[in-house]
């Protein structure tokens, strides 16, 4: 079979990888300060995520409708009893490497120091643009003063003020301005963002009538009067028709593409052989949009994948191992995690799961990506009995408990046992990433949910799960409408989606709950039937505001 796919070799540009922005610059001058003021200008549907871990170093910032990573370069795990010099030596050779754009941040308060000015020679070697950011400029003498490091010869040298916001709008404007072009598939994963959003607003404002379910006080179907059954029923085959159509257009168009990521040495370019090996064809090799990425399509019995970035793991593998290399495949990771549908997180049997790689996987939960842990090397555990694996995995479970929702295998890059389950896994997510909900079928689970266990109470006041929908796949996002969306505990959310996932699967792919307070606006069909029953009650819901955030 995969020989007579590769008759049809083709050459499509997958492009989509967002671009890298690295923040560089000595100790204490204010760069995670001003990567906390950047990241997390993101719409309301894709804001209401997990944080999952505390000190972040990459994180996704958007400004002017354009969306970049943004990579705190000091936080990575730089020797700490290496000078300063060389670590922001160090860390200057990473983003000259890896970065679309650099951002070299220095203090107006302390002045030019001789590692400025080492870094700042370091950096007219890079290609990507670099724009100084001259920080701590909190007024206008501070700013004045800041004015001796336009001697670095950047045109692009702003004063600004992370702590305080000053400068910063024209900052991330030039910053912007700096960004490769935009790829199609940017645009149109704005664009889907963009209908999910405007459905959801529709919906709460009770413009658009979702299907209820039938349904006592407080839960889904507070108004109680749900469609008729066959009229439900009816509208429910059309909305699964629809999006199975989509849905087989979109896999059509994009396979299932898969990022390899993990610590040098782990087995990634030798997992990527067994996977490759003799009688698979590779389709083609597709050039992607960082720098020198190639990525390679794959036939894998009847699905095509295509794997991110192949280049880049056989070129790292080659690299010497060490701290610095874990670095620079760090960035690299980001990079390719961006493109990819699923991640694969290698790791070493043997050495276990580091923080760089919970780093790793933090990033591609938060950025929905579906995931696979893959443990290589099994074949070096010594003196496996029937319970090996399972201890393993529950000890990952405790290191990382945000992964919960991730399958983990054990495989052998060299021995090649159980390297094509890595790639079966792979695709099962992708499909569980892509899937959909009917609306009437996801309320039933909420009903069934919220009367099991309501909401807890919060200020004395319990809040009400009037309805929810699905407003997008890949990765999966619920609208929740709520009476107080606010209050909401976060333990409840956990609760729902552990009910969720019960009920749906979702296996391998997070899945991100919005909860939304519902409008007060009613729909009409219903107005009329609560009207005459309990008058009392329209009032009250008439009279709930709804809190839009802020634009
Ligand atoms: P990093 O080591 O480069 O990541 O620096 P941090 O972001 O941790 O900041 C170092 C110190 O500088 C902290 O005490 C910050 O509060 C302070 N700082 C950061 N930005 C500003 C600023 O714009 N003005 C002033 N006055 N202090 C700042
Ligand atoms: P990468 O840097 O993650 O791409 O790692 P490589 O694929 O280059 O592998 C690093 C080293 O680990 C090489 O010496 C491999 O031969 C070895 N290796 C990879 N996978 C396995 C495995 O499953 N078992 C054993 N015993 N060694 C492996």
């Amino acid at each position: 079979m995969a020989a007579t796919r590769a008759g049809r070799a083709t050459t499509t540009r997958l492009g989509g990888a967002l671009p890298v922005v690295a923040i560089v610059g000595r100790p204490n001058v204010g760069k995670s300060t001003l990567f906390n003021r950047v990241v997390g200008h993101r719409t309301a549907i894709v804001e209401d995520r997990a944080r999952t871990t505390r000190d972040r170093l990459y994180g996704d910032a958007e400004w002017n409708g354009r969306r970049f990573v943004v990579v705190d370069t000091g936080g990575l795990e730089l020797d700490p009893d290496d000078p300063i010099e060389a670590r922001v030596q160090e860390q200057a050779r990473l983003a000259i490497a890896e970065a679309d754009v650099i951002v070299f941040v220095v203090d107006a308060a302390s002045g030019l120091t001789p590692s400025d000015s080492e870094a700042a020679d370091l950096l007219r070697r890079a290609t990507a643009p670099v724009i100084v950011a001259v920080n701590k400029a909190d007024n206008e003498k501070r700013e004045l003063e800041g004015m001796e490091f336009y001697a670095f010869g950047w045109e692009d040298t702003y004063a600004i003020s992370a702590a305080h916001g000053r400068g910063t709008g024209d900052l991330l404007d030039a910053i912007v301005w700096a960004l490769p072009p935009e790829s199609d598939q940017e645009v149109a994963r704005k664009e889907r963002e963009a209908q999910a959003e405007a459905w959801a607003d529709e919906v709460a404002a009770g413009r658009l009538e979702p299907y209820i379910a039938e349904g006592p006080e407080g839960a889904a179907g507070e108004d109680g009067d749900g469609l008729a059954d066959d009229e439900a029923l009816g509208l429910e085959e059309a909305e699964a028709a629809k999006w199975d159509a989509a849905i087989a257009a979109d896999s059509e168009r994009s396979p299932a593409a898969i990022a390899f990521v993990g610590r040098p040495n782990v087995g990634k370019s030798s997992l990527l052989n067994a996977l490759l090996g003799e009688d698979r064809s590779i389709v083609s090799e597709i050039p992607g949009t960082t720098r020198d990425a190639i990525d390679t399509r794959l036939a894998w019995g009847r699905s095509e994948v295509v794997l991110i970035d192949t280049a880049g793991i056989r070129r790292r593998g080659k690299v010497a191992s060490g701290p610095a290399a874990e670095r620079y495949s760090t960035l690299r990771a980001l990079s390719a995690l961006s493109r990819a549908d699923v991640a694969v997180l290698v790791i070493d049997a043997v050495e276990g799961l580091t923080s760089q790689d919970a780093h790793v996987a933090g990033y591609a939960v938060e950025e929905g990506k579906g995931l696979v842990v893959a443990v290589n090397k099994w074949d070096l555990v010594a003196d496996k009995t029937d319970r090996t694996f399972d201890q393993y995995t529950e000890w990952i479970r405790n290191e990382v408990p945000f992964l919960d929702f991730a399958p983990i295998v054990s495989i052998s890059a060299k021995t090649g046992q159980r390297v094509g389950r890595v790639l079966e896994l792979a695709i099962d997510i992708w499909a569980e990433r892509r899937k959909r909900v009917a609306t009437g079928e996801l309320n039933r689970v909420l009903l069934a949910a919220t009367e099991r266990t309501p909401p807890p109470p919060v200020r004395g006041k319990r809040p009400k799960l009037f309805y929810a929908t699905q407003a997008a796949v890949a990765p999966p996002t619920f609208v929740f409408f709520a009476s107080d969306a606010s209050a909401v505990h976060f333990s409840y959310r956990r609760y729902l989606e552990n009910r969720l996932r019960e009920t749906f699967g979702f296996d391998g792919t997070p899945i991100r709950l919005v909860f939304r307070d519902r409008a007060s606006v009613k729909l009409p069909r219903r107005r009329k039937a609560r009207a005459a029953s309990s008058p009392a009650k329209s009032t009250r819901r008439t009279s709930a505001a709804r809190t839009r955030r802020p634009s």
